[in-house]
């Protein structure tokens, strides 16, 4: 009996110890309960991050905030066949539903709970869409499930090929609200990093440290952290405040997921109407007192000595350090007409569906206008009015002049050549047309008379701008 007990025991000792052994839990030397698990290093503060966490443990940043960042450099030409489709990042897709208004193919890509998402049998890739979505969401790849996109070549920490000069938010290839919040504090803390402990170079005229251009999301969270860590700055735009929001179509509700902004907390956006967004911002720029500049382009920036001297259109300001957060809408012509500044006016058009049963003067006469044209004589009980002051519309791709003529000639748009508009009034439009002064009755103007594009500015302040593979994701 003694035996048989002792016997049962010592089996059962021997088996559960040949477990633990196989299982590497067992005791000894070995690491108790770890399995190595495969790990990159965070490019931001280079801790080790498990192989799919999204977030750094770290540094806690959101890893896909380095999605473009650390995407290949495009080498060669694009070398893929087969058919080609539409593809919507749906990380960037706002649910306007531009593109699906911009689509000729009936179903090729429909809105399902705010993502565009496309329908591959309809799709036939002629990229109306790609041109339609305001925030870049959508490419059209072939047989690839990797986009080419052209951005500014920036480290992990925003910074440009121009040391001291960083860039955040949707000039950097990526959209959102909260991406741009994020990328504009992630900026910021490195600046700080950079100016510890470093002299303050004597200098005989004001300067602050850092020079943010841009008040949108991006500009505004960099100029907020700025002010947090104690350094001084200013913030530089050619509008009005957070402009790009400003100008979406009214009572635009926002789709977005809460996000930390310095000075103020948590920012909880998600359907709210753009206008509650833009009181938010007021109301943090007012109670923290962030020095913000509208209505000054910025025009170039040169390094001069230690410093930035940032040229603007009223004057120069000098920076240690300098924050592109410039969007990715440009500087459009303007047509320098009294009116001109009135909530009507718009100078790209985001949701065709916002102007439908109104009267919309559209002023141009290259491709954009006419692509504006054409969508919007689609919309219900829209009227449209082109006016031009050239006397043909000569400078535009044949695909459009064809399509623009047979719209004429069905009589679905007013096509008025070598007019000017002279003034905008809240109901009217006044033009000249043959030295005759004509009166448009009129509820929108679509100014689309060119511009400058941001990365043209880039190139002339040095930034390296490259293509690089970024995975699409179909919706
Ligand atoms: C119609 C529409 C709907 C959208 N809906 C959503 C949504 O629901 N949710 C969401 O998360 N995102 C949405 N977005 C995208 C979002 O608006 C952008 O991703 C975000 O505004 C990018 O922020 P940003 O600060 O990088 O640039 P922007 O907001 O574009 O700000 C750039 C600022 O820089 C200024 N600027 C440009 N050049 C100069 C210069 N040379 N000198 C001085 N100032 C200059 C501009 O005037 C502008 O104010 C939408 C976009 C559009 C167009």
């Amino acid at each position: 009996m003694l035996l048989t007990t002792f016997g049962f025991f010592a089996l059962t000792g021997l088996l559960v110890w040949l477990h633990l052994r196989s299982s590497g839990g067992g005791g000894g030397a070995r690491p108790s309960g770890h399995v190595a698990r495969p790990s990159a290093p965070c490019p931001r503060c280079q801790k080790p991050v498990v192989v799919g966490s999204t977030f750094c443990p770290g540094c806690g940043v959101p890893l896909q905030a380095f999605e473009v960042v650390q995407a290949k450099i495009a080498t060669g030409p694009q070398t893929s066949t087969g058919v080609p489709k539409a593809a919507v990042r749906a990380d960037m897709c706002v649910g306007c539903g531009t593109c699906v208004a911009a689509c000729p193919e009936p179903g090729a890509i429909v809105l399902v709970h705010k993502l565009a998402v496309v329908n591959d049998d309809l799709c036939k890739g002629h990229g109306e869409c790609v041109r339609g979505c305001p925030v870049g969401a959508i490419s059209v790849v072939t047989g690839t499930a990797v986009n080419r996109v052209r951005v500014p070549l920036i480290n992990a920490n925003f910074e440009t090929s121009v040391p001291g000069m960083y860039i955040v938010g949707e000039l950097g290839g990526r959209g959102l609200i909260k991406n741009a919040i994020n990328e504009g504090k992630m900026a910021v803390e490195h600046i700080v990093q950079q100016l510890e402990g470093t002299e303050v170079p004597p200098c005989d005229e004001p300067f602050v440290d850092v020079a943010i251009v841009g008040s949108g999301p991006a500009g505004l969270s960099a100029g907020l952290e700025s002010m947090r860590r104690h350094l001084s700055c200013v913030v530089i735009e050619q509008g009005s405040l957070s402009d790009t929001v400003r100008k979406y179509p009214r009572h635009k509700l926002l789709l977005a997921e809460p996000v930390q902004v310095p000075l103020y907390g948590d920012l909880w956006i998600a359907d709210a109407s753009k206008e509650t967004l833009l009181q938010v911002w007021e109301t943090i720029v007012a109670n923290t007192g962030l020095p913000v500049r509208t209505g000054e382009r910025v025009t170039g920036v040169a390094r001069d000595g230690a410093f930035f001297r940032v040229q603007t259109a009223l004057g120069s300001q000098l920076a240690r350090k300098v924050v592109l957060a410039l969007g990715r809408r440009g500087t459009p012509r303007k047509l320098d007409v009294p009116g001109e500044e009135l909530d009507k006016v718009f100078y790209d058009i985001v949701e065709m569906e916002a102007f439908a049963g109104k009267r919309v003067l559209i002023v141009g006469g290259g491709d954009s206008a006419i692509e504006s044209v054409l969508g919007l004589i689609n919309q219900p009980d829209t009227t449209v009015t082109l006016s031009y002051r050239g006397t043909a519309w000569d400078r535009v791709k044949e695909r459009n002049r064809e399509k623009l003529q047979k719209a004429i000639a069905a009589g679905k748009l007013s096509p008025m050549l070598e007019s000017h508009v002279r003034e905008i009034r809240h109901d009217v439009a006044v033009l000249e047309v043959d030295g005759e002064t004509t009166i448009l009755p009129n509820d929108f103007v679509v100014v689309r008379v060119g511009g400058e594009a941001p990365y043209a500015m880039l190139e002339r302040l040095g930034v390296q701008i490259v293509e690089k593979e970024v995975a699409a994701r179909a919706g």
